[in-house]
């Protein structure tokens, strides 16, 4: 799918791109969009200048158009408010690469508590569709970059052992473009393994000229957001949350986190990396 959002989830692959790989890749794009367009789109292009050719039927336009190419909206309400991040065109793939989050059901509890305690708040934040430890940031694709992509990302990856890791303590967070806030679950152990795994995930970005992961990421899982920057009236309630956390009946909450298959969300594609057993 073609949309990009400024954050994470996987529901219409949506992740958000910060705004410098747009600008990163700008004139790379450019320079692929006049070279790539094949002859019958090169068509459509100059058929925009009405003094010098008929504009072709519609039904003849449609007949080129891209299969996996979807119809773009405007519309923010049709994503939950989320904000554009960077714009629409056609053939550009939303991508990034994470470890899935299957949530338990002492999660799923939690994650309830924490949401009536920010809306007592008056924070109110829509909780993630889907969990995921993310291992790059959302970057823009060609479709026809889609395969030797993963091509590297699996040969890469192929290499890394499976392992596992821990969260358990709550962080604010905010994308570049301070549209979207998220709270999240940082994690505590496994941190030197997906290191790992960002290394390999950035040696295939660098090949394409993508942007890297942060150079000091904070691994963590976003469990819910809402729109703007609300990171200090979140980051005030930051101790009542935690101690949700902590002050649990069966004991402090810890979120484990098996990493034994790594992912890449390429628009509404999933493509999945299995790491060795041993
Ligand atoms: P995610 O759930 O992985 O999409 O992360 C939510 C947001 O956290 C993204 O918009 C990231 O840009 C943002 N973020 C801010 N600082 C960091 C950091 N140090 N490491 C990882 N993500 C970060």
């Amino acid at each position: 799918m073609l949309v990009g959002y400024s954050s994470s989830s996987e529901e219409d692959g949506e992740p958000g791109s910060e705004a410098r790989s747009r600008n990163s890749r700008r004139s790379v794009e450019e320079d692929e969009r006049s070279r790539d367009l094949p002859a019958k789109k090169k068509a459509r292009t100059e058929e925009l200048d009405p003094k010098t050719r008929l504009p072709l039927p519609g039904c003849l336009l449609s007949m080129f158009l891209d299969d996996d190419d979807e119809a773009l909206t405007e519309d923010s309400s049709l994503h939950g408010g989320r904000i554009r991040s960077f714009k629409h065109e056609r053939g550009n793939w939303a991508t990034y690469v994470y470890l899935p989050y299957p949530p338990e059901e002492e999660f799923e509890e939690l994650l309830e508590e924490l949401l009536s305690t920010l809306g007592a708040h008056g924070l109110i934040l829509t909780q993630q569709e889907e969990f995921h430890l993310s291992l790059s940031q959302t970057v823009v694709l060609r479709h026809h970059w889609i395969q030797p992509f993963t091509q590297s990302l699996q040969s890469g990856l192929s290499q890394c052992r499976r392992f596992a890791c821990s969260a358990a303590t709550l962080k604010v967070y905010c994308n570049a473009e301070r549209t979207r806030t998220f709270l999240g679950m940082e994690v505590s152990t496994g941190h030197a393994q997906l290191l790992d795994l960002v290394r390999v995930v950035d040696k295939t970005m660098t090949e394409f000229q993508l942007d890297t992961f942060y150079k000091e990421p904070s691994f963590h899982v976003s469990l819910a957001w809402c729109v703007g920057d609300q990171t200090e009236k979140m980051k005030e309630l930051l101790q009542e949350l935690q101690s949700l956390v902590d002050n649990r009946e069966e004991g402090p909450f810890l979120l484990r986190l098996d990493c034994v298959e790594v992912r890449c969300r390429t628009g509404n594609k999933t493509f999945r990396f299995s790491l060795k057993t041993s």
